[in-house]
């Protein structure tokens, strides 16, 4: 089915036109994308989006995944945590095990693509098979402060690429190779981001016995330490002694997370005494999550770390006020007070939540200011544009001034 002309009426014909003349100079080439899981997180949730549409343009772009054991994904998100400052006690064995399962995936795993698209540090080192294609690494996390040990780890394999990708401009490194900055996007025609009728928003609050006119603040994400799921329960308790309201927290776990269950269950106990808590397991119900975003009054994401936080795209294009941390790539969807709210404590979050369940006007004018700033910035046309124009500029080095 054509879907790119249902684009048309949110981001304007001259976006898609633009879209196919550059999809016509990529013509002939493959373009694979690898990462570890089609499902859970955000890159998953971008490339399930965008391969179609690549296809759609004529761009042909196929996704692989490697393999990897518990220890192996113990260890991946070990440095993940640790990429991200995190303190991780990191033993020279953990960089073995990444070795060894790196070598059965370069064994294993074609990489027959023109241009090889690979996501995040777990697959990282595939690079080795490198040979007369072109190599992208992606990186998704906030590198901006990262542990040295494993950042010289990795960076040993991302050197050998021709490029590297980050979200954000704090997360560029000094490197050999030629950097890009693009931010990631949200799809506004997906399950999870599409218009819904409001008894389907309705219908989802009944089945999770949610109450639909006291006050809902959401928080949507894996149980994560980083995503901060207990501070959330700890800003919504000091706002629940002032103003009535309810708690939605909404996760699920990712394949390659293992942290995952432990989060759960420290979230469920701190929750467990109270009725107006509500802890739901959504991992692949995107219909779901866009009713609970769009139930919400308010919009959470008080994450210690994060990469870009897809959430904050999602629920400001629902225009929805957030709150947020200033970390990572939320200060770039949110510009405090004029797109939401940032934070940077927990009695700073509930302030936040305060302020705007008082001011309703205010909290809508924010909100409003956020969708305008999704649809000029974060929508995945844009995004597709943006990797198209790195794709064709591998061939063009000369081009392209380096950072
Ligand atoms: N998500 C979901 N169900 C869940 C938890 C998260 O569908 O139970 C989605 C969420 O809506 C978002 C993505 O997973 O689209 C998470 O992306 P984000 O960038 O916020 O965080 P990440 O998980 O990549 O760190």
């Amino acid at each position: 089915m054509e879907r790119l002309g249902e684009y048309i009426p949110i981001v304007g014909q001259s976006i898609i036109d633009d879209l196919k003349l550059l999809a016509e100079r990529l013509k002939g080439k493959v373009i694979q994308q690898v990462n570890s899981t089609s499902v859970g997180g955000g890159v998953a949730e971008i490339l399930n989006r965008m391969i179609p549409l690549l296809k759609e343009l004529g761009v042909d772009s196929r996704w692989d995944f490697i393999k990897g054991g518990a220890q192996f994904f113990d260890v991946t998100k070990k440095f993940h945590n640790a990429l991200h400052g995190k303190k991780e006690d990191i033993t020279k064995h953990d960089f073995e095990i990444f070795e060894d399962t790196s070598r059965k995936n370069i064994e294993e795993l074609d990489t027959y693509g023109d241009i090889v698209f690979i996501h995040d540090p777990q697959p990282v080192a595939l690079v080795k098979k490198k040979k007369g294609n072109k190599w992208v690494w992606r990186c998704h996390i906030d590198v901006s402060r990262p542990n040295k040990d494993v950042w010289n780890f990795l960076k040993g394999y991302i050197k050998n690429y021709d490029s590297a990708v980050f979200s954000a401009p704090s997360f560029c490194q000094k490197m050999p190779i030629r950097q890009f900055l693009i931010s990631p996007s949200i799809d506004p025609l997906s399950d999870k981001n599409r218009e819904l009728p409001q008894q389907e928003i309705d219908a989802v609050l009944r089945k999770y016995e949610i109450e639909a006119d006291k006050p809902i603040i959401t928080q949507i994400s894996r149980f994560d330490r980083l995503k901060d799921p207990v501070g959330v329960i700890d800003a919504y308790l000091q706002v629940k002694k002032y103003i009535d309201c309810q708690l939605i927290l909404a996760g699920g776990t990712a394949v390659d997370d293992p942290e995952g269950a432990e989060v759960l269950a420290e979230v469920r106990e701190k929750a467990k005494k109270d009725k107006d808590i509500h802890i739901l397991l959504l991992p692949q119900n995107d219909l779901e999550v866009n009713a609970l975003q769009r139930a919400s009054t308010i919009i959470m994401q008080k994450s210690s770390r994060e990469g870009f936080g897809l959430t904050v795209s999602e629920a400001l294009w629902k225009t929805k006020p957030v709150v947020a941390t200033d970390t990572g790539g939320i200060p770039l969807q949110i510009k405090h007070k004029y797109s939401g709210l940032l934070c940077h404590s927990i009695e700073g979050a509930a302030f936040a939540i305060k302020q705007l369940l008082n001011s309703p006007g205010y909290a809508k004018k924010l909100a409003e200011n956020g969708r305008e700033h999704v649809r000029n910035n974060f929508l995945i046309t844009r995004h597709i544009r943006d990797y198209m124009l790195l794709f064709l500029s591998l061939y063009h080095p000369e081009d392209v001034v380096s950072l």
